[in-house]
């Protein structure tokens, strides 16, 4: 473990790999980190060389030791990635390790900021395909794809080659794939279900338009639900769908979309229910995890210690649960709920004046006092 710092834990039961990216990642990172050990949560935190300082001590942005952290750990944070180096880092954590799904909560406290008029209720998951469609980028000449498929036509029979000079990107619908990620939803909607939540999942695509990709997408969803006779199943077209997360979000159970939607729902859903320095995310396969804010570096706000930590520190509380840590998962999302509750120590997103530190001590003291 050369050059990874591990950052007192209270108990040897868990080991979690903290990576802060760059920009606004360290700092929330940090600030989650301090939670977690002052509230003697049986964690021990290791922080491995990664992105820029690591090209320079092991001239790698994602060098093998961490690799192997991060593989064997029971769970792993990520901050944000920005520039090429962090990017490195984040592609190896979601495309490299097959991620396949990113979940995505989005929850209103009371207490935080919402454009909406009645946020009050707003408790639902957005389930993000994450390893196909337009994502990662599979793209190329248009030259090139004209000679390879010189007979595909748009609906209005216009020829690939008829564009002239250009670009195209490929979009990819496994069979497969569908299903896996339809699985991982229906199965995400039950066990809300036994907490009381609806048992409803909504599919979004733009199958009225790209009938073969997107429509082979529903049709495979609409499939596995149907293996869950305790689910309801509605279907939005992305348009749609997208107006219905700001009129009816608490209408809302568990929503499954594609990769490139999913990005971009996500964002529009976190701003509803309080904003991105909120939104935290889960990134899964089959046996292996990574947890991660829904936000990036921000860098218009970077270094100056007033980012929003909570996207994180709820972050952080999914992994909790994820490495088998519930009651204490629970214990710091009421203490996160508790300060938005109590309204004096809130961030500048929010309308307060508290530092990224100021909110992380106030998560500390809510932890501690329940
Ligand atoms: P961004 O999410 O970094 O920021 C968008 C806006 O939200 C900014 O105004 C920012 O100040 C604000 N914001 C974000 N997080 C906040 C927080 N915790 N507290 C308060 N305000 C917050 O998106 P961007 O500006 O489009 O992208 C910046 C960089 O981040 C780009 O390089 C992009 O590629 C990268 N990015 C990375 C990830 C990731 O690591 N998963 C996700 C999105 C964007």
């Amino acid at each position: 473990m050369t050059n990874a710092t591990t950052i007192d834990g209270h108990g040897t039961s868990r080991t979690v790999v903290a990576l802060g990216g760059e920009g606004i990642g360290p700092e929330v990172i940090d600030v989650t980190c301090e939670v977690m050990v002052a509230g003697k949560m049986p964690v021990d935190i290791v922080t491995p060389p990664h992105g820029e300082p690591a090209i320079r001590s092991h001239g790698s942005p994602m060098p093998d030791e961490t690799k192997r952290l991060c593989e064997r750990a029971d769970g792993v944070l990520f901050g944000a990635a920005g520039a090429a180096p962090t990017s490195a880092v984040v592609s190896w954590l979601r495309w490299e390790k097959g991620v396949t799904a990113s979940v995505r909560p989005v929850k209103h406290y009371p207490g935080a900021y919402s454009p909406l008029a009645r946020p009050d209720g707003i408790d639902y998951v957005i389930v993000r395909e994450a390893v196909e469609g337009l994502y990662p980028g599979r793209e190329g000449d248009l030259a090139d794809l004209a000679r390879a498929m010189p007979d595909l036509k748009d609906r209005v029979g216009r020829r690939v080659g008829d564009y002239g000079e250009g670009r195209f990107a490929v979009k990819i619908v496994s069979r497969a794939g569908a299903e896996r990620v339809a699985r991982l939803a229906c199965d995400l909607a039950i066990k809300r279900k036994r907490r009381g939540k609806p048992g409803k999942l909504t599919c979004i695509t733009k199958s009225n338009v790209l009938k073969l990709t997107d429509g082979l997408f529903q049709e495979v969803v609409a499939g596995v639900v149907k293996s869950y006779p305790e689910l309801s199943f509605e279907h939005f077209h992305v348009d749609d769908g997208a107006r219905r997360l700001v009129r009816f979000p608490q209408a809302m159970d568990v929503v499954l979309t594609m990769n490139l939607y999913g990005d971009i729902l996500t964002d529009l859903a976190g701003e509803t229910a309080g904003g991105l320095g909120m939104a935290p995310s889960g990134c899964f396969r089959e046996g292996w995890a990574y947890f991660e804010s829904v936000h990036g570096s921000a860098p218009d706000i970077a270094g100056r210690g007033i980012a929003n930590p909570t996207a994180a520190i709820l972050s952080a509380a999914m992994m909790l649960e994820h490495m088998g840590l519930a009651p204490e998962a629970e214990r710091l999302e009421a203490a996160v709920a508790r300060v938005y509750r109590d309204g004096t120590t809130l961030t500048a997103d929010q309308g307060g004046k508290a530092s990224t530190m100021e909110f992380g001590r106030a998560v500390q003291e809510a932890y501690r006092n329940q």
